[in-house]
C-alpha cells in the first residue's frame, strides 16, 4: 500500500512553497519591524493567489473555488505556516461557515468573501473565554426585528482587515439532556456598524528581533 502524496498533492505542495518563499518571505522583516502589513502588499498577495487559483481554495467548486478535500488543503495549510501568518492571511481562506449563508447574505457575504472582494474574519474568543466557549459574555437580546449585542472580543486574526466578521454571540439558553446549556449564535457583522469598534492589537516581537 501507497502512503505517500500523491503526483497532485505535490504539485499544490510544491505550488504553495514557491509562493511562500517568492511572495511571503521577502516582506517579512519589515512586517516584523512595523507591526503592519501595507496595503499594497497585502493587495499584491491577494491578487497573485487569485491568480493562481489558490483563493478561497477551502471553498467547493458550486461556489467558484478549488474545491479542495481535507487533506490537499492541510498540505497547503501547511506550506503556509512556514511563512509570517500576518501575510499569509492574503492567501484568503475564507471561514468555512460562511457555505451556511442563506438568502441575501449569499450576495452579501459568501460570494464576495470566496471572490476576495470583502474579507472576514471570525471571532469566537473572549478574554474570559478560550477552550471553555461557553463561557462567553458577549450577549445578545432581540430588539424589535433587530437584535442589541453587548461585549467584546480578543485575539481576532485579520480582524484589522475585516470588512465583516463572524461574531459568536450568546442568545440564550437551550435544554440538553446534560441539563440547560448556552445558546451560542454566529451573526455577520459589518464594519462600520454602529457601536461595533476595531482596537489595535497586541504587539508581538520574534525571537529574532529581542
Ligand atoms: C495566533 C492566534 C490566532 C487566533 N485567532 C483567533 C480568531 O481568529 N478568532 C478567535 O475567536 N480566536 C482566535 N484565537 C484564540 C484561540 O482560539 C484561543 O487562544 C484558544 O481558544 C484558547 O483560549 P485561551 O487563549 O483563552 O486559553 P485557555 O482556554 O485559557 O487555555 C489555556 C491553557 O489551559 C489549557 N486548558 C484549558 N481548559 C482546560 C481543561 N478543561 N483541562 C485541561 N487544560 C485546559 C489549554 O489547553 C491551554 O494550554 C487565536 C489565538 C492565537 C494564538
Amino acid at each position: 500500500m501507497q502512503y505517500g502524496l500523491t503526483d497532485e498533492q505535490e504539485m499544490i505542495a510544491r505550488t504553495v512553497q514557491s509562493f511562500v518563499e517568492k511572495e511571503i518571505y521577502p516582506h517579512e522583516a519589515l512586517v516584523e519591524r512595523t507591526g503592519e502589513v501595507p496595503t499594497e502588499i497585502s493587495q499584491e498577495i491577494k491578487k497573485k493567489t487569485l491568480d493562481l487559483g489558490f483563493y478561497a481554495c477551502n471553498f467547493p467548486e458550486s461556489v467558484g473555488c478549488a474545491g479542495l478535500n481535507h487533506m490537499d488543503f492541510a498540505l497547503v495549510e501547511r506550506e503556509l505556516g512556514r511563512g509570517s501568518m500576518a501575510l499569509n492571511h492574503f492567501f484568503g481562506r475564507p471561514q468555512n461557515i460562511l457555505m451556511a449563508c442563506e438568502g441575501e447574505q449569499i450576495e452579501r457575504y459568501l460570494m464576495p468573501a470566496v471572490r476576495g472582494e470583502r474579507m472576514d474574519a471570525l471571532a469566537m474568543t473572549e478574554p474570559g473565554a478560550g477552550s471553555d466557549i461557553r463561557g462567553m459574555k458577549c450577549a445578545a437580546v432581540p430588539d424589535g426585528g433587530d437584535w442589541v449585542v453587548n461585549g467584546s472580543k480578543h485575539f481576532i486574526s485579520g480582524a484589522d482587515h475585516a470588512d465583516f466578521i463572524i461574531v459568536f454571540i450568546a442568545t440564550g439558553e437551550d435544554q440538553t439532556p446534560k441539563g440547560p446549556k448556552k445558546r451560542i449564535t454566529a451573526f455577520l457583522v459589518d464594519r462600520g456598524t454602529p457601536g461595533f469598534t476595531i482596537r489595535d492589537g497586541y504587539k508581538s516581537v520574534s525571537r529574532s528581533l529581542l
